[in-house]
């Protein structure tokens, strides 16, 4: 990669207890672009500090000042680095002086293979024929594969593993007639989960695939207009939502909104009958303070807990209440939808809080005995031991990947000395990877594999009294469809969406 990247190799040795370790999937990245601020960057940081949850083993920004009269626009400047935001950009100086400008982009990512590789930290940038271009992706591309064996053979040398750095090849090469033609030819032509932002010198470029996998919106502040994974990097910056960017919606803002005040818009080639937006989003990944999909995520997370309290009650033991608790964080706002709808029918049913989460843990350079998941658990969470005694317990998690942690939370719920103890999941049984760019670990080794989607075995294995999944249909039955709106359930059915070549391992998703 070109520029002048610096890098902390301090934080190189860094570990912190990941959503893997405790037993989530995890997403890789979340984006940000700004258009027309002299504080570009800093308000680029601020969006990326909100999106941490989507990315938090590296961080990146790159910036540039327009042209202005007689000043040509500037060089690319590029910072990232491993680390959290706050660690990446802990110098004042790196977002004052060295990344100046009135545009930016920036991205923190997860990786799903290579965390300390520094070449797959984005935005990536690159010089060619037409100058400056760099890029920050969120998703995976389905057809690397062929693409990078077809450019490899025509000479391309990659810098990176990664599927985004086949964009910048696919628009180097092309020989359609002008800068834009050729990224949009490169985006006819990868095909999978992406919304990007990309720099082509001193434009700002937006684009989301035909599918609308993940999120991505516009905002306003002021002058400046604002991209972003999720609204809640809106937020922090005091911006206002102005709209999702659709499905196959390519954004140029540049000079030519001098005249409309308005980014040219340009459409891919390809349509889908509908869209397939990711419904883990609202599940488990988004924070529930984000409009996405055009809908409140805290909304959609309450009506699966909703839908979970009527498929799936817990009967009170001798008409005695049931202390319903969530898996913090991520549960907090279905726990809330199940106790509401349970409640309904007059039977004593609580919201307590009983499980702690521990929000210190961070990076640490030493952690004694850290092999252990255990030892994870117990760092992570912790019971309230006097709300949990000798009480019928409810516990709500939002999606269950491996059942490694949820053993172990139940054990330390075990501790307590609860009544009876069921679990109400506000997801379906997990049965396949997902290759959309939600890292899950291999199908043979999710526990609804592992037990032939038998939930009364699955139930044994984690040692509740009662377990309960959300339906498949209850589940899409809570999200609103408006015709041309779908979801991608690829991961609780195995119905992919788009075709998968082999960037992912074919015993992982066929029957
Ligand atoms: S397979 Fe699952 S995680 Fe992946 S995009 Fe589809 S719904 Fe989302």
């Amino acid at each position: 990669m070109a520029g002048n990247t610096m890098t902390n190799n301090r934080l190189l040795n860094s570990r912190l207890i990941t959503d893997e370790e405790i037993d989530k999937p995890r997403s890789n990245c979340g984006i940000i672009g700004v258009y027309g601020n002299p504080d570009a960057s800093t308000l680029t940081y601020y969006g990326l500090h909100s999106l941490q949850h989507r990315g938090q083993e590296a961080s990146g920004i790159v910036s540039c000042q327009r042209s202005n009269g007689n000043t040509p626009a500037s060089r690319l400047r590029v910072f990232k680095a491993p680390g959290l935001v706050t660690e990446v950009f802990s110098d004042q100086d790196t977002l004052e002086k060295l990344l100046v400008g009135d545009v930016a982009i920036g991205h923190n990512r997860y990786s799903t293979t290579g965390s300390d590789n520094l070449e797959n930290i984005q935005p990536f940038m690159v010089n060619y024929r037409d100058g400056q271009l760099a890029v920050a992706h969120n998703g995976n591309l389905t057809n690397t594969r062929s693409l990078r064996q077809k450019l490899e053979k025509e000479g391309t040398i990659f810098q990176t593993s990664t599927d985004t750095e086949v964009i910048l090849h696919l628009t180097a090469r092309s020989k359609a007639e002008t800068p834009e033609d050729r990224i949009m030819d490169a985006l006819n032509t990868v095909q999978g989960a992406y919304s990007l932002v990309m720099l082509h010198g001193e434009t700002l470029i937006a684009a989301r695939d035909p599918h609308g996998f993940r999120p991505l919106c516009i905002g306003r502040l002021g002058e400046t207009w604002i991209i972003a994974s999720e609204t809640c990097a809106l937020d922090i910056m005091q911006a206002e939502y102005v709209r999702d960017i659709e499905p196959g919606e390519v954004l140029f803002f540049d000079h030519r909104m001098d005249m409309s005040g308005q980014p040219v818009q340009r459409r891919l080639h390809y349509e889908p009958e509908k869209y397939h937006h990711c419904i883990f989003e609202f599940i488990y990944f988004s924070r529930p303070d984000s409009k996405i999909f055009g809908e409140n995520v805290d909304k959609i997370r309450r009506r699966l807990g909703k839908a979970l309290a009527e498929e799936a009650p817990v009967q009170a033991r001798d008409d005695e209440p049931v202390f319903v608790m969530a898996v913090p964080d991520s549960s907090n706002t279905a726990a809330v939808g199940f106790v509401r709808r349970a409640g309904k029918d007059g039977s004593d049913t609580r919201l307590e809080i009983g499980l702690i989460r521990n929000h210190y843990i961070g990076r640490t350079f030493i952690q004694p005995g850290q092999e252990k998941r255990e030892v994870k658990v117990r760092m992570k969470f912790n019971t309230v031991k006097g709300v949990i005694e000798g009480r019928n317990v409810v516990i709500i998690d939002d999606s269950i990947v491996r059942g490694t942690t949820s053993r172990l939370l139940i054990n330390l719920i075990r501790e307590a000395n609860p009544a009876e103890l069921h679990v109400r999941i506000s997801s379906p049984p997990i049965i396949r990877p997902c290759p959309y760019g939600m890292d899950f670990p291999s199908r043979e080794e999710l526990i609804a594999q592992q037990h032939h989607e038998d939930v009364e075995s699955i139930c044994q294995e984690i040692g509740a009294d009662s377990l309960a999944y959300l339906s498949i249909d209850k589940m899409l039955g809570t999200v609103d469809h408006d015709g041309k709106r779908g979801y991608c359930t690829g991961c609780f059915t195995g119905d992919y969406p788009v075709p998968i070549e082999e960037n992912m391992r074919k015993e992982d998703l066929e029957d």
